[in-house]
């Protein structure tokens, strides 16, 4: 059997009080949402907080989904599976529904939330290559106010966030820019897993040109979940079938995958620059009006 160590239980009842709870009890107090990857981490003692700080709560304050003038804006607690429902998301950022189909299984799905997503900064994470490539922002609150961090240096290594001992991240801003287009793609050992690889390609069109890119991977070692490489073999360019192979093939270059259970790093590389292709393809034919 698998228990936890003992822990302290705390229950927020808004955002200023669980900053207030995370400094009176000090850095070994943890935040838990969804609790789909804090709690086993405590059953096996990878985790042993002091104290929980319970944040459901919050689901109120922190877990819709709107628009705030140019930005679609997810609240941290918002669900997976809203995220997955949300026609809003739909309409403006396809890519999140093509990353929400292939997150873990229904049941995780219900309960695991984007914030804890992100915080949790699992190298095989698929929201946060996919926010990275929007070239999304988080906001971050502490007892001294509130800053904003792109998503994509959010992440300092696995496991590990610029999120401080006693902050929250609240939201995630996505800029909203005509000519947009976004596409996910995934491969996994079986429905349900972590990605062996993936992919995410967001492009922004202006007149047949590839005005600004976000490329994103996960699972193969990619620094924070990006392919600068491949944004900047796409900029100014027209998507034709030669820049999309050589954008991929700047993405497999760049990442740094690891030989592991899932695969050969050789054939993650090579996921990594078909991924990329794959996705480029579905997110130009989204820009110029397909799919
Ligand atoms: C069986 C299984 C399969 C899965 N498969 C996938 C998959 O294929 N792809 C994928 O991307 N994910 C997958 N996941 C992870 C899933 O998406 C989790 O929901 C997610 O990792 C964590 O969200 P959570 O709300 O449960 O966070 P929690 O477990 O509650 O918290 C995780 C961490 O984030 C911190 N935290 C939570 N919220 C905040 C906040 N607002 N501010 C600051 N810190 C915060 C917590 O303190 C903790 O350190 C899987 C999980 C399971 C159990």
């Amino acid at each position: 059997m698998q228990t936890p160590a003992p822990f302290g239980y705390e229950r927020a009842t808004s955002v200023d009080h669980a900053i207030q709870l995370l400094e009176q009890l000090g850095p070994e107090a943890r935040l838990v949402a969804g609790g789909h990857s804090l709690l086993p981490m405590m059953k096996i003692r990878l985790a042993q907080p002091e104290h929980l700080i319970d944040i459901n709560p919050l689901a109120a304050e922190l877990g819709s989904i709107s628009i705030d003038g140019d930005s679609l804006v997810i609240g941290a607690m918002t669900r997976h599976n809203d995220l997955l429902a949300s026609p809003l998301v739909g309409e403006h950022f396809p890519i999140l529904q093509d990353a929400e189909r292939v997150i873990a299984d229904p049941v995780v799905r219900n309960r695991g939330t984007v914030g804890g997503s992100l915080c949790q900064a699992d190298p095989a994470e698929d929201l946060s290559a996919a926010l990275s490539a929007l070239h999304a922002t988080a906001t971050i609150r502490g007892s001294s106010g509130s800053r904003s961090v792109p998503v994509r240096e959010l992440h300092v290594g696995p496991y590990e966030t610029v999120v401080g001992d006693a902050e929250i991240l609240t939201e995630i801003r996505v800029p909203i820019r005509n000519g947009c287009g976004s596409a996910y793609e995934k491969v996994e050992r079986r429905v349900g897993d972590w990605a062996i690889a993936s992919a995410a390609a967001v492009v922004w069109m202006d007149g047949g040109i590839i005005t600004d890119a976000g490329v994103g991977l996960a699972a193969v070692g990619a620094d924070h979940f990006v392919s600068p490489a491949a944004e900047a073999a796409l900029r100014g360019q027209q998507p034709t079938e030669d820049v999309i192979v050589a954008a991929a093939a700047a993405a497999a270059a760049e990442c740094n995958p690891s030989t592991d259970q899932r695969g050969p790093a050789e054939y993650k590389r090579h996921l990594a620059g078909e991924l990329t292709a794959r996705a480029l393809r579905r997110a130009v034919a989204r820009a110029q009006g397909g799919q």
